[in-house]
């Protein structure tokens, strides 16, 4: 199946008002055409912000939003500093990030707090786009494929083909998060396609349309290499995200590949 590209940029706690208003400026100038889907994850904070500057711009309607993280809780309720799912698609948000390894070792996010924010997503309507990947200790003893079954069962074993809907899965090797270090295209390719057999025991159709985002320090130069694999689907950027021309030169290396 012919699955389309995502590029997605996540911004993590970076970005004033007006640096974000120019780093969209100039994403809307350049965005090189429209043959993948952009999206952007600025902070909750400046979600709004951002939405504001989007609808203004010529080709804001083609950069969709995400958020970095969302409540684990449903709906609405006594939860001071939350924000829930229902209130990101109330907004607008398309995407919502689900156990990204910041929130994991960071933020002591666990597989069940990850089961739980995933639903929260989906049954707001949200898109939500799992992050897996093993750290450098876990690659070295040989347990990326153990550790990313677990990631991948967490969710799916609970929620199965239909819950799962039209989520994304982001591969991410801890290591190579911010590291300057990204896998080789073989490592990519190798637990792409460990995830979309795993994911065939569960539903075929699903391993076919499922999109897995590569994530770890991709960069305009080794963009192309990594997305004209086959089963890598586009992109998860942190660092090069912030950068506008960077972000659109991996968008173009997406299209080109
Ligand atoms: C990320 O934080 O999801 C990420 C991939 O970061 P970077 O591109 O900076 O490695």
């Amino acid at each position: 199946m012919k699955r389309r590209k995502l590029i997605a940029g996540n911004w993590k706690m970076f970005g004033t008002l007006a640096e974000n208003e120019a780093r969209l400026t100039s994403l809307s100038a350049a965005i090189p055409t429209l043959e993948v889907d952009w999206a952007v994850f600025p902070s909750l904070a400046h979600l709004g912000a951002c939405q504001s500057v989007l609808q203004r711009l010529p080709n804001g309607a083609h950069v969709h939003l995400g958020a970095q993280t969302l409540a684990a809780q449903e709906g609405f309720g006594a939860f001071t500093g939350e924000v829930s799912a229902a209130m990101l698609a109330d907004f607008g948000v398309r995407y919502a990030l689900i156990g990204h390894s910041e929130r994991r070792s960071l933020f002591g996010e666990s597989d069940a707090v990850c089961l739980q924010k995933f639903q929260a997503a989906t049954h707001a309507g949200l898109v939500p786009i799992l992050c897996v990947g093993e750290t450098l200790a876990e690659r070295d003893a040989g347990a990326t494929e153990s550790v990313i079954e677990r990631q991948l069962n967490a969710i799916v074993a609970s929620v199965g083909a239909e819950g799962f809907g039209h989520a994304l899965i982001a591969y991410e090797p801890v290591w190579a998060i911010g590291s300057g270090r990204a896998a080789t295209k073989e490592q990519a390719i190798d637990v792409h396609r460990f995830i979309r057999t795993r994911l065939g025991k569960v539903s075929d159709i699903m391993a076919d349309s499922v999109r897995i985002l590569y994530g770890g320090s991709v960069k305009p130069a080794n963009a192309k290499d990594l997305f004209s694999a086959e089963d890598i689907d586009g992109g998860l950027i942190g660092g090069a995200s912030l950068n506008a021309a960077d972000f659109c030169a991996i968008g173009a290396a997406a299209i080109s590949a």
